[in-house]
């Protein structure tokens, strides 16, 4: 067991995808920081998605120049969340914070999330208390979309809170297990549970670079969030269905009635036509609806890992595959990380 006042290992996760203008402010806000930090030693583990700039010839830089920063190279652009998954993999810590590189998650915030994590909780929530910097429309959707989620979802996602948290050892390998290749990191975060904490901050602006969040992959994200951890919107078609066909029954026998009562009369072409297209316009969204969650099982099927890494990279420049440098690291940092 380690107490309280060992030296423990920190990794820091961070995906790049296109940051060459964020890079060089993110490590000279980020190290300052950390090397304040007491009785902590860290890594940065830095994953390269699929940059088609110069990031990635940028970050070796700083690898070559400091041995605590790993770059690990995915083979293409995976996306954040399989990115993250990358990193997370790859770092050896006893606790693991994910951060972007834009210092949107404000670094000046890992202390507090140091402090609390030692003082016993094993996940440390960094919870935006205001979101100033962000679009009215993206605030308006955000909070829209946590409250339709945790409406239609057991799993109940905390309001406001992104990748930045810090997750103590035991929850890394409680991620490990997941197996599911759609990984909608805020769900699966929040899916295993253990002793939570939040810390609050100001979500600042980016400070460099674009986000490389459109509005289409932000909704793909949000119907990630919830065919993953969800299955309402399938199970809600039989209720729907139900309504109608008792619907069309009450109209059918209004009906019959109208008829037997007053004769027949012919017209209804326009009403006939709308109920028609109406009814098969239903269809297709539940059909749609079903494709949804039939795609994800088609993917999970195939088994297909969720990244591929091209290369790692560490160790002051000279490049060996991860599976010496952990046993090298573990070496060093001996019995002490019982956690
Ligand atoms: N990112 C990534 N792969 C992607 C898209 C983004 O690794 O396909 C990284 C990006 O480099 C950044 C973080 O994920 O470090 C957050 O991205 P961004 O700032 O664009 O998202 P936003 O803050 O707008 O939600
Ligand atoms: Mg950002």
């Amino acid at each position: 067991m380690s107490g309280p006042y060992d030296v423990r290992l920190l990794s820091l996760v961070v995906p790049c995808y296109n940051e060459s203008e964020s890079i060089g402010k993110f490590f000279d806000c980020v190290m300052p920081i950390l090397e304040t930090i007491d009785r902590i030693r860290f890594e940065i583990v830095l994953v390269n998605d699929g940059s088609t700039d110069d990031t990635l010839d940028q970050l070796l830089a700083y690898s070559r120049k400091d041995e605590r920063v790993r770059v690990v190279d995915l083979t293409r652009n995976f996306g954040k969340e399989a990115a993250l998954t990358a990193g997370l993999d790859e770092a050896l810590g006893d606790a693991v914070i994910p951060i972007d590189v834009d210092l949107q998650d404000p670094p000046s915030l890992i202390p507090e999330l140091v402090a609390r994590w030692r003082a016993g909780a094993e996940v440390v929530l960094a919870q935006r208390s205001r979101r100033a910097c962000d679009s009215w429309l993206k605030r308006v959707t955000a909070a829209s979309y946590y409250r339709i989620h945790n409406r239609l979802s057991d799993l109940k996602l905390p309001v406001n809170v992104g990748d930045f948290r810090l997750m103590d050892r035991v929850v890394i390998n409680a991620l490990k297990q997941l197996p599911e290749r759609h990984r909608f990191m805020k769900g699966l975060f929040a899916w295993v549970g253990y002793k939570t904490a939040i810390v609050r901050y100001e979500r600042e602006p980016r400070t460099a670079g674009r986000s490389k969040f459109s509005g289409w992959r932000l909704w793909n994200l949000a119907l990630e969030g919830i065919t993953s951890f969800s299955t309402l919107p399938l199970r809600s078609w039989t209720y729907i269905g139900l309504l109608i066909a008792f619907g069309a029954f009450c109209y059918g026998a209004f009906i019959v009635g109208r008829t037997l009562i007053f004769g027949v009369d012919v017209p209804g072409y326009a009403s006939l036509l709308s109920i028609v297209l109406f009814l098969g316009g239903i269809q297709l969204i539940g059909l749609g609806v079903v494709g949804e969650y039939i795609g994800r099982i088609y993917d999970e099927a195939k088994g297909r890992p969720i990244y591929l890494v091209r290369r790692r990279y560490q160790e002051s420049g000279q490049d060996r595959q991860l599976a010496t440098g952990r046993r090298v690291i573990r070496l060093e940092r001996g019995a002490g990380n019982g956690r």
